[in-house]
């Protein structure tokens, strides 16, 4: 039986990746502070005999027998890293050392979570591997952007310096239920907005370009790259179907039946204005494309927030004090 580690284990893409590990046979141990997971996300599993949940944060060393690493601890969304941006610089980079420490020291194989982020505001659309970005290293989005570019530098050397096996993932915009109703990702926003029919907040004129994955998907191509030999460089992993912003959220409005309004606001500061993998690379290693499209997979987690939703109203109709149960994230988490 292969033992996996999964850092983030009890995050959105983490929860998934968990429980796909598990269904395949594999002993599962998710290493998880809780910054912007939740054990809701992992309840299913948690009785599993094949599951054990350790609280561990990565930035500080860690040793279990492994023979798989895959680290995805790290919040990703652009609202909850930057509320947190020396933490999040220090979890992408001391978390990779440590992991990368780890899989030296046991023979395990690491699979990296970076990101398109690692592209910025790129020049070049849609974005191959072979680009090397255009970042603005003291902006806003800096924290998690070079963090996670420095963590692949540390990837290729571990890999040159020490021979570790190691494998990145650039993972573009992914979305499906376990994301949190409020963690200010355009997809979950636009979803509880508009089940609420709250107005559809477009930052910018909502002509920026995203590609959105589902996470089924996404575990999918994870899993293969975990297995194949072949993949020494970074890949991409993302959905290669554009779609503006403001395309995004007549979808969801109308999936929704919503009367949502839309109101738009500032555009942040360095958010890019096109953002689409180049996923040649994925279908030619791992034979890999995503096979959900988007109005089905925004239909599936509009189903699962529907539930979250009239779960919350149900805990309220009962009187429970708001907050006397933690399902979701606590954003003033501060162990910065
Ligand atoms: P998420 O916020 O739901 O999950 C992150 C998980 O990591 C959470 O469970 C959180 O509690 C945990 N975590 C954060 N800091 C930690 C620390 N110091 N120690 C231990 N655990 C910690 O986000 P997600 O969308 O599931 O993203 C997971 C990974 O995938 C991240 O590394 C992210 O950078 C990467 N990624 C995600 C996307 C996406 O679109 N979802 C895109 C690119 C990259
Ligand atoms: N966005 C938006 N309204 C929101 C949240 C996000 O218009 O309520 C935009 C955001 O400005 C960006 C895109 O949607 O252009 C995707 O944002 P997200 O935070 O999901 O991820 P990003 O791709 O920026 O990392």
């Amino acid at each position: 039986m292969t033992r996996i580690l999964v850092t983030g284990g009890a995050g959105f893409i983490g929860s998934f990746l968990c429980e796909r590990l598990i269904e395949a046979g594999n002993e599962v141990v998710c290493a998880d502070n809780f910054q912007t997971g939740s054990e809701a996300n992992i309840q299913a599993i948690m009785g599993s005999r094949s599951f054990e949940l350790i609280k561990h944060d990565v930035r500080v060393p860690l040793h279990v027998d492994v023979d798989e690493i895959y680290n995805f601890a790290c919040p990703a969304s652009p609202a909850q890293y930057q509320q947190h941006p020396t933490g999040t610089t220090k979890t992408a980079v001391l978390g990779a050392i440590n992991m990368l420490d780890l899989a030296r020291k046991v023979g395990a194989e690491i699979l990296q979570a970076s990101t398109s982020e690692v592209y910025g505001s790129s020049t070049i659309h849609p974005q191959p591997e072979e680009y090397w970005g255009n970042v603005n290293p003291i902006g806003a989005r800096a924290c998690y952007d070079e963090g996670k570019r420095c963590a692949e530098a540390l990837f290729s050397d571990y890999r040159r310096q020490f021979g570790v096996a190691t494998k990145v993932a650039r993972i573009f915009n992914t979305y499906g239920p376990r994301m949190q109703p409020n963690d200010g990702r355009v997809v979950p926003s636009f979803i509880v907005q508009a089940l609420t029919n709250k107005p559809i907040t477009i930052f910018g004129d909502g002509t920026q370009i995203r590609s959105f994955c589902f996470v089924d998907d996404l575990v999918d191509g994870l899993i293969k790259l975990m297995k194949i030999q072949s993949a020494v460089a970074p890949i991409n992993l993302g959905s290669p179907h554009e779609c503006t912003i403001r395309v995004l959220a007549e979808t969801v409005v109308e999936l929704v039946g919503s009367r949502s309004p839309v109101e738009f606001r500032p555009l942040p500061s360095d958010d890019p204005p096109k953002r689409t993998p180049d996923i040649s690379k994925a279908r030619r290693l791992l034979d890999w494309s995503p096979a959900v499209s988007l109005t089905e997979g925004l239909g599936k987690t509009i189903r699962y927030f529907e539930n979250v939703l009239s779960q919350r109203c149900g805990d309220n109709a009962q009187g429970r004090p708001s907050g006397a149960k933690k399902p979701f994230p606590d954003l003033s988490f501060s162990d910065d």
